[in-house]
């Protein structure tokens, strides 16, 4: 996989505002907020899509719900919408896995 954004972010060559970091995961702050909360949890082991992701990527990416979860519990948000887009239709635009973690104003559903 070829560098995207997030993997410069996680090597700190582009700046971001880190919310939380350790060995597996860094989680910052969207530059484009589409909620009062808007954070992006990423692992720093680089999986382009969900769609590629194997059997042994599922601990790491199922620690990126706990690691919203703890966040979340943290800061007291009660609410919050957690999502994973695959593919350019879906919404995705960096092609390194990523969850949205978004709270802090009432939400529709179904998504546009
Ligand atoms: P997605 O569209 O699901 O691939 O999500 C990519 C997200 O990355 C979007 O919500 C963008 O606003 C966000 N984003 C793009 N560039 C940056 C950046 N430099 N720092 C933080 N977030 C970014």
């Amino acid at each position: 996989m070829s560098d995207t954004l997030f993997t410069k972010i996680i090597r700190k060559e582009i700046p971001a505002k880190i919310e939380y970091e350790d060995e597996e995961v860094i989680v910052i702050h969207d530059i484009n907020p589409q909620a009062p909360v808007h954070l992006l949890i990423i692992p720093k082991k680089p999986i382009d899509r969900i769609a590629h992701m194997e059997a042994g990527d599922a601990a790491l990416l199922g620690k990126l719900i706990y690691r919203a979860k703890l966040l979340a519990e943290q800061k007291k948000w009660k609410d919050y919408r957690l999502v994973l887009n695959n593919g350019e239709e879906a919404g995705q635009s960096v092609f390194h896995v990523h969850l949205h973690l978004l709270s802090g104003r009432p939400m529709k559903w179904p998504p546009g």
